[in-house]
């Protein structure tokens, strides 16, 4: 198996090396870039499958260059910065990154998110072809990831779609969020059950921005979620 490919966009030298060091142990190739001019650069020569970007840049801010990235590009994205930065806010609809890790962090748990969203993303790409799992108005194609509600095209993150997909593959059941964090992160994520809240009400959102009423997404109070 080739290896996969991170881009790593962040300025402080002695975290860019940590970063580095931790993921070449795992095998994975790793490109450092300083800036977000730079990031940009070694987007399109090196082709990143991931990317790890930095919140405060020399010449941007990771903020704008997310925002920016997602309009055109699925392509996962980990934020990196201070804590005490509003984690909805960079997850949120507003930036789009796809999970957050706050400084300084440990090396070990950077893998596992990296590992996380890496695979999750090969698998939701390698799903066998033609399936469409349809439930009213909406409609999910699991191998091109794309999802439609009233014959409109939604555009969903990768953590967005596959919150989704798990809610139209259980309709009727209640998801706790430990159930969803376990099915859309992977059983050795880290984090806390607040990224969950925080995508939900992205996907809501932007099901929202297409039917002003949708509300099949149903909070239960004290368990998780269900989809009717
Ligand atoms: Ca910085």
């Amino acid at each position: 198996m080739a290896q996969e490919k991170i881009l790593v966009i962040e300025d402080e030298q002695d975290i860019s090396q940590l970063v580095r060091a931790s993921l070449e142990r795992e095998n994975y190739q790793v490109q450092v870039a300083t800036s977000g001019q730079q990031g940009l650069h070694q987007m399109e020569a090196f082709l990143p499958d991931l990317l790890i970007l930095d919140l405060g840049l020399p010449d941007t801010d990771g903020l704008t260059l997310c925002r920016e990235l997602r309009r055109h590009n699925r392509l996962p994205v980990l934020m990196v910065s201070a804590r005490g930065d509003d984690i909805d806010r960079i997850i949120g609809l507003e930036v789009g990154a796809d999970d957050y890790l706050a400084k300084p962090f440990n090396p070990k748990e950077l893998v596992a998110r990296v590992r996380a969203l890496l695979r999750r993303s090969a698998f939701n790409s390698s799903q066998p072809g033609g399936d469409t799992l349809q439930s009213g108005s909406l409609r999910v194609q699991i191998q091109s990831r794309r999802a439609f509600l009233a014959g409109e095209e939604v555009h969903l993150t990768p953590i967005e779609f596959s919150l989704l997909r798990q809610f139209m593959q259980n309709p009727g059941q209640v998801l706790s969020r430990q159930d969803l964090l376990d099915r859309v992160w992977g059983a050795d994520f880290f984090g806390d059950e607040r990224t969950v809240d925080a995508h939900i009400r992205n996907l809501r959102a932007k099901l929202r921005q297409q039917e002003q009423h949708f509300d099949r997404i149903q909070a239960v109070w004290g368990v998780g979620y269900r989809f009717d």
